[in-house]
């Protein structure tokens, strides 16, 4: 359809530029035939001039030949050879008669002629010869008749009229053409001398002047040379008039031809006219060509853009598809994710091992979606290098503890070394310099099957404008790239060597958006490798230097943070503090509160903007984790709307963006918005219990950071507080006494153990169990029970099992009366309780 329209159009085109280019071959050919016209009549004009020029020569000759024949006769009879009479006789013939006549004009032998004619005679008697037209009688022509020295008498010839017009007449052309007539016109009498037959009814005779249409014309030219012809179509369009005068005589001659015949001799022009309109059809043709050609070029051209624009669109549109998919896949697997780390802190065995392959699993879908998304966001322009403040080190520690663990897994060794000149506080995009570096370590443990990596960080020289190039060389013990492999390492989706990589986890894209990435950082990427023996990868990548300050001994500084982490093994408790998460989806509460479970922190959760602002307008909240992307009111206009509740009692309330949308520069976006921090989503458990940790009033935080073994915390101040009516009195004296009766409930036991006395201390360590309850002794009171429980399976059980829970006993004892003088020891700092 669209197609038909298309050609219907480019049809209509064509015949408009046909009809348009005919128009103007139209005109040409119009100013054309006038111009060719003219000059053709030039031509025929010049040609015809010259014709004229043969005719005044022909009628010249003739009469000279005419006279000459009358002057022999004239000489025979002045030397009396032949008589008068004779001679007369001689030269008459039909309708030309010959006379002789005397000095007087006077007739003597042959023809009389008119009176007129005696002047003529005058002038041949002084010994000139000489002819003269009479109308209504014919030409005279008359020669001297000598006598010695003397003219006696004159010898003339008269050409009746008739017999000039008759064919024979030596005045008439022998070989003349049909097409052509000749008059002999006396410039004297001014009348048409000789005209030739029907000349009155010709088309050419102007009868109210007796004379040639066109002859006025003529004359006038004549005026000013020596021959001439004139071809005027207003006055005869179809003849050529053409004129001379002759030599030595009052006559003219005049020529008429048809126009036509004229033409056919000028060749040359006719050639010429033939060229012109044959190079017109060739340009014409050339013209339709190349219209045509031009016209399908447009269409191919229109259609090329056309096509070039739907696939712009529809990239534009797969890249906006998958940027969206970021908030819709990276949600429900933040709830899958989230989910299985719940199933892994409650799980064992085998379970725990599936819930941990879950993880990896949905790991990787996470890090191959990342890599789909950042790689349509670098195809689609969108990708943004945003440089910010950073502290290298930080970064190097992430990468450290990210590449440590995968390569610990493997079983590889990781060393890393770390100029310690290299300034720690520097400008640049860091989440991206993490990602090229993290790209190239996770390729070197994926393709290194054993052996090691080695990571070195070197800086290049401090440059002009305070920048310096880092520079990260990743050497692995791998399988090596082969030589010709190595151009299409950083392809997109390309992936090598798939024969040996079967087994091995990629997309292909890994490379390609690291390539990018350090190309818009404006840095290089390059590779050297042994095939079968391993790679080294080197990035360079200038970046701005904040402060001079050196990064110093990194790995040292690598060591204490492991030991931080180890650290933070245990969460912390915040059993006073409540925090609110909002998010439009109800699976990501769920994930927070569970995660969160341990901490002991009371969650509280809105679904949308509006419920969020009627709680904190309402409630005290110690952190508020907003989402961004909610249908109505989203996160930055909720915090907005927030901000300006200034007698909210969550008006010093730190307010924690949380979003899917994980993209470069949203950390700023959010601090620039008012955020006081951001966290990406699915949210991991440790870093969302370093955030509330970090966010916490240090007051609520409870046991944070301290060793379990040592310090883990022994007394539940919401227990304590549900047993005593929340009064605090009553709970500091409950737990005093609790304390202070710590040695003789211990020495009371130990009596009973080293008695064997099971049933006693059975009945003691129940009491134990109560009261550690009451003061929040959660720990001490669920070993005390645990070992009420043997006690009693002890005395009341099946006898074979009686040993085995004596030695429960025995074992366990201590350990319960460990956690009794924790107890203590935490009472005295934390309640300030001596024992
Ligand atoms: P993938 O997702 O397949 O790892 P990458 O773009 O990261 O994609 O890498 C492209 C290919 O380059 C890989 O499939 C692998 O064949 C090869 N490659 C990358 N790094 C190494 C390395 N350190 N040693 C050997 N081969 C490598």
């Amino acid at each position: 359809m669209k197609q038909d329209k298309r050609i219907l159009t480019f049809t209509l085109h064509l015949l408009g530029r046909f009809m348009i280019f005919f128009a103007i071959l139209l005109l040409i050919g119009f100013a054309l035939q006038s111009k060719m016209n003219d000059s053709l009549n030039r031509e025929v004009e010049k040609f015809s001039t010259h014709q004229g020029e043969t005719l005044a020569f022909v009628y010249h000759n003739l009469l000279q030949t005419e006279i000459a024949e009358l002057s022999k006769t004239a000489a025979l009879i002045a030397a009396e050879k032949i008589t008068p009479a004779n001679g007369v006789q001689s030269i008459s013939d039909k309708g030309q008669l010959g006379g002789l006549l005397d000095i007087h004009g006077q007739s003597i032998w042959g023809v009389a002629l008119p009176a007129e004619a005696r002047l003529q005679c005058a002038r041949t008697l002084q010994g000139e010869p000489s002819w003269r037209y009479y109308k209504d009688v014919g030409l005279v022509v008359m020669v001297p008749v000598y006598q010695g020295n003397t003219v006696r008498y004159v010898l003339c010839k008269l050409h009746t009229n008739s017999s000039l017009r008759d064919k024979s007449s030596p005045f008439q052309f022998a070989d003349k053409k049909d097409e052509e007539n000749i008059l002999l016109y006396d410039t004297r009498t001014q009348q048409v001398v000789v005209p030739f037959e029907n000349y009155t009814d010709s088309p050419f005779y102007d009868a109210d002047k007796d004379s040639p249409l066109g002859l006025d014309q003529l004359l006038a030219k004549l005026d000013s040379a020596q021959e001439a012809a004139i071809f005027d179509p207003k006055i005869n369009a179809d003849y050529v008039l053409y004129a001379s005068p002759i030599p030595d005589t009052n006559f003219i001659a005049i020529g008429y031809r048809e126009w036509r015949s004229v033409v056919t001799g000028i060749t040359n022009i006719h050639l010429i006219v033939l060229w012109v309109f044959g190079l017109l059809v060739v340009l014409f043709c050339v013209f339709i060509l190349y219209a045509f050609t031009n016209q399908v070029a447009a269409e191919e051209s229109t259609a090329l853009r056309e096509a070039r624009d739907e696939a712009l669109r529809a990239n534009q549109a797969k890249s906006d598809f998958l940027a969206n998919m970021s908030h819709e896949i990276r949600t429900p697997l933040n709830a899958i994710l989230g989910m299985n780390e719940m199933i892994m802190r409650e799980a064992s065995g085998k379970l725990k091992k599936y819930a941990f392959n879950v993880k990896s699993a949905g790991e990787t879908l996470l890090s191959i979606i990342n890599d789909i998304l950042d790689f349509s966001k670098i195809e689609s322009g969108k990708m943004e290098i945003v440089p910010v403040s950073y502290s290298l080190s930080s970064v190097l520690n992430d990468v450290y503890n990210m590449v440590n663990y995968k390569a610990g897994q493997k079983g590889l060794a990781f060393h890393m070394n770390v100029d310690p000149d290299i300034p720690d506080a520097l400008i640049g995009d860091e989440v991206r310099l993490r990602q090229v570096v993290v790209n190239i370590l996770n390729n070197a443990v994926k393709y290194t099957p054993n052996g090691s990596v080695t990571f070195t960080v070197k800086s290049q020289g401090t440059a002009e404008n305070d920048t310096l190039e880092l520079e990260f060389i990743t050497q692995d013990t791998g399988i090596g790239i082969r030589e010709e492999d190595k151009e299409k390492l950083f392809a997109k989706f390309q992936r090598l060597d798939i024969e040996k990589n079967r087994n091995i986890e990629g997309t292909g894209l890994g490379l390609a958006i690291t390539v990018k990435l350090t190309e818009m950082m404006q840095g290089s990427i390059s590779v050297d490798s042994i095939y079968g023996e391993g790679s080294t990868f080197t990035i360079r990548i200038p970046q701005q230097v904040e402060k001079y300050d050196p990064i110093g001994d990194f790995n040292t500084r690598i060591e204490a943070a492991l030991r931080e982490e180890e650290h933070y093994q245990e969460s912390f408790t915040a059993p006073q503090s409540h925090i609110l998460v909002v998010d439009d989806n109800d699976m990501n509460l769920t994930v927070v509160e569970s995660l969160l479970e341990k901490t002991r922190v009371h969650i509280h959760t809105a679904t949308s903007g509006k419920e969020c602002l009627q709680l904190i307008a309402q409630n005290h909240y110690d952190i508020v984790f907003l989402d961004h992307m909610m249908p109505e009111m989203d996160g930055i206009e909720t915090l907005q709307r927030a901000k300006t509740m200034t007698d909210s009692p969550c008006q010093h309330t730190p307010f924690i963006a949380l979003t899917a949308n994980a993209v470069a520069g949203v950390k700023e976006m959010f601090l620039a918005k008012g955020f006081n921090d951001y966290l990406a989503k699915p949210v991991d458990g440790k870093t969302l219990e370093h955030m509330v940790q970090k966010y916490l009033p240090p007051e609520k935080i409870e046991a944070a950071g301290e060793n379990p073994s040592t310090t883990s915390q022994q007394i539940d101040l919401p227990t304590a507080m549900q047993y005593c009516g929340n009064d605090e009195e009553m709970q500091k004296k409950f737990l005093s006494m609790f304390v202070t009766r710590r040695e003789a409930v211990t020495k009371l036991l130990e009596k009973d153990l080293t008695a064997d006395n099971i049933a006693d201390y059975t009945t003691h360590v129940h009491a134990l169990k109560s009261t550690a309850l009451s003061i929040g002794g959660v720990k001490l009171s669920e070993a005390a029970k645990a070992l009420e429980m043997a006690g009693h399976a002890y005395c009341d059980g099946p006898e074979e099992e009686k040993a085995d829970n004596l030695q429960y006993i025995k074992e366990h004892h201590g350990e319960a009366m460990e956690l009794y003088a924790k107890l203590a020891d935490e009472a005295k700092v934390r309640f300030s309780i001596q024992s």
